[in-house]
This record gives structure tokens, sequence and C-alpha cells, in this order.
């Protein structure tokens, strides 16, 4: 038979944990699943400067302190990498990969990963060259040269952590103007191991069928092409939504990100949506935490207006 909670959580990055702290001590049962370590993306984030409260933390560090908050008030942190849930009415199913679990109230927290490039080598020399966690993989490259593909805050911000550990960054970015925040692009302009190559795209990441040896580059003004000696390549394009098994909902936009409304409801009564997985501007931590603030509030309004009348009278 399938475990039964008020309300089950899936995805325990900073949005989910949040979200099971507030419905947790508004004395609801919780339970908080998550396919992989507790943290998101909190994991592959080295320093965190723009978080209230901290100069700077670690990423693994916050998320073990906002996992202590969220269990402190009695949530269950479950494995279980959701595959769907069926809305029932008054409750939902939630099947994970080897379980089942029933719910009054479902909150996706499941966030977004990172896009590939889709090009040629990307996928043979992944783990040998190529990476997306400058925080996993970085050390590898000690004393080496590496790459950064992309513009945005991710790209950026990781150029600079990568910089501190290897001799030479060269990040290829499609247009002569980065995305990233200014404070960002500020401090990666002032360090001398980092360079810059414009309107340019990586078309090819080469190698001696062990590991990475170098990118193909096409400069897309003049479409000139070369080559450049890397040892890795460190690719941040963006992110797509963690949204296939709940497609069915009919709650997502065309890219797949979850319409909400202001108070984290889907067009789905008892299903919330908060976080990364969001359509929204604004991707960070801070906007993750007070999206699991309101949604852990409104589960609680939810669980509350649809308890039978008999129990509600006895109360
Ligand atoms: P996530 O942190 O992505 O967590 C989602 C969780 O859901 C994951 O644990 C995942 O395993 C789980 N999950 C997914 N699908 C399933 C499923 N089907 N079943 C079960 N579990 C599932 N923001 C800042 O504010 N400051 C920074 O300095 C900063 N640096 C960043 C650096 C990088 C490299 C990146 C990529 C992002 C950075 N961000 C930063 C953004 C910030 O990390 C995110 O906005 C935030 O983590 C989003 O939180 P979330 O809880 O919505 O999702
Ligand atoms: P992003 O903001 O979507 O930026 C993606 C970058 O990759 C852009 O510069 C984009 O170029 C480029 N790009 C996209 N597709 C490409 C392709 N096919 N080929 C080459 N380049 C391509 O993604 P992100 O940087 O990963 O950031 C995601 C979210 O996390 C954002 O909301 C961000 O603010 C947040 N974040 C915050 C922090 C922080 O606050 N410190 C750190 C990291 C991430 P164009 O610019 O030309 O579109």
């Amino acid at each position: 038979m399938a475990k039964s909670y008020d309300v089950v959580i899936i995805g325990a990055g900073p949005a989910g944990m949040t979200a099971a702290l507030y419905a947790s001590r508004a004395n609801l049962s919780v339970a908080l699943l998550d396919r992989g370590i507790y943290g998101g993306q909190m994991n592959n984030t080295a320093e965190i400067e723009n978080y209230p409260g901290f100069k700077s933390i670690m990423g693994p560090d916050l998320a073990q302190d906002m996992y202590d908050g969220a269990i402190n008030f009695g949530a269950e942190y479950l494995y279980g990498s959701v595959e769907s849930i069926k809305d029932l009415g008054d409750h939902k199913l939630i099947k994970t990969d080897d379980d089942e679990f029933e719910a009054k109230a479902v909150v996706i927290a499941t966030g977004s990963e990172y896009k590939k490039l889709g090009i040629a080598g990307e996928k043979e020399y992944g783990g040998r060259g190529v990476s997306y966690c400058a925080v996993c993989d970085g050390a590898f490259f000690k004393g080496k040269e590496v790459v950064v593909v992309g513009g945005g805050d991710s790209a950026v911000e990781e150029a600079s952590y990568l910089a501190s550990i290897v001799d030479k960054v060269t990040v290829i970015h499609r247009r002569d103007q980065l995305r990233a925040q200014k404070v960002l692009q500020d401090r990666a302009f002032a360090n001398d191991k980092i360079n810059f190559i414009w309107n340019s795209n990586v078309t090819e990441v080469l190698g001696d069928e062990k590991k990475v040896t170098g990118v193909k580059v096409l400069n897309n003004k003049t479409n000139e092409t070369s080559e450049l000696s890397t040892s890795g390549v460190f690719i941040y394009v963006g992110l797509l939504p963690m949204t296939e098994s709940f497609r069915n909902l009919g709650i997502c936009d065309d890219e797949g990100w979850i319409i909400t409304d202001d108070k984290m409801a889907t067009s789905v009564p008892g299903i919330y949506a908060v976080g990364d997985v969001r359509k929204k501007d604004l991707r960070q931590i801070t906007t993750a935490v007070g999206e699991g603030g309101i949604a852990g509030q409104q589960v609680f309004n939810y669980v509350e207006s649809h308890k039978p009348s008999e129990a509600k009278a006895n109360k």
C-alpha cells in the first residue's frame, strides 16, 4: 500500500527544503523526495556570495544547514526518483522508480539540468575532459589550461573559480557581450588568468580517444575556423527544466517550465511548483527559498480547507 502524507515535496534543493521546513513546522506530515543528495545545484557551487546573512558560504555547507532546518520539524527525507504524479482529485499518487506515495498536496521542486551543446566529441569525452561542474572536476585540471563555453552567470562565475586552480581559462562566447551580472563580469575581466574569445562557437571537442586535447572554434562574424589546445571544456550554456515526468498534467509551457500563480499554485488544485523549475526570470537561491516558503504555507491552507467537514468540526 502506498505510504500516505499530507504533502509530498519532489526535489530537495533550496526550494524543496524550504517548502519542507514551512509545511512540517505547520504540523503537516511531509515526505521530501530526491533522487540524489539533498542540496540540488548548491552542491555544484563553490562560493555563494549573494545569500543574505552570509558574506560568503560554500554551497555544500549551505545545503547541509538548509537540510538540518528542513528535517528539524519532522519532514522525512526519502530517496526516490519520481516518474509520475496522478491527480485523483482530493489526493495525488506519486510513483517513484520503486515506490508509491499518496498525498493530499504535492510540491514540485525538481529544478533544472545543464543544457548540452550537442556537438561532436561532447558526449564522447564526457568525464574525460568535458565537464558541466567546475566544483566537481576543476581540481583535475590543476596547472593546465581549460576552456569555458557560455556567457551567463554560470560560465563567468565558474571561470573565476577555475582560474584559482588552473593556469589559464579561455571563455568562448557566441556574442561580444556577456549576459552575466556585472559584478561577475568585472571580477573576470580583472583576472589576468582569464581571457575571452568573442563572437565564436565551439563546434567540436577534439581528443586523442583517451582525453580532450582541444576544441574547434568558429568565428560567427568572419566564418573563420580555428583550433585551440585545451585539457578541459567546461560547458555552461543554460538550463533545461526537469519536468519530463509532469508534462501530462498540462502545467508546463512549450519549453517545459511550470507555470504557477503568485501563490505557487499550478492549474491543478493541490499541485504547487517552486524554484528553478518555474517559468520566471530570476533563478537564484534567494528566489527558490522565497517560493518554497510561500508554497509551504499555501499547502497548509490547502490541506486545512480540504479536510472532511467532520474532522474540521471535531477540532
Ligand atoms: P535545484 O537546486 O536544481 O534542486 C532540484 C532537486 O530536485 C535536485 O536535488 C534534484 O536531484 C531533484 N530532482 C530533480 N528531478 C527529480 C525527480 N524526478 N525525482 C526526485 N528528485 C528530483 N544561485 C545563487 O543565488 N547564488 C549563486 O552563487 C549561484 N551559483 C550557481 C552556480 C552554478 C554553477 C549554477 C548551475 C547555479 C547557481 N545558482 C546560484 C543558481 C541556484 O543554484 C539555483 O537557482 C537553485 O539551486 C535552484 O533551487 P531549486 O531547489 O529550485 O532546484
Ligand atoms: P543562462 O543565463 O541561460 O546563460 C546561458 C549562456 O550560454 C548565455 O550567455 C548564452 O548566450 C549561452 N548559450 C546558450 N546556448 C548556447 C549555445 N547553443 N552555444 C553557445 N552558447 C550558448 O544560463 P546560466 O548562466 O547557467 O544561468 C542559469 C540561471 O542560474 C540564471 O538564472 C542565473 O542567474 C543563475 N545563476 C546565478 C548565479 C549567481 O547568482 N551567482 C550563478 C550561476 C547561475 P547568449 O548570452 O547569447 O544568450
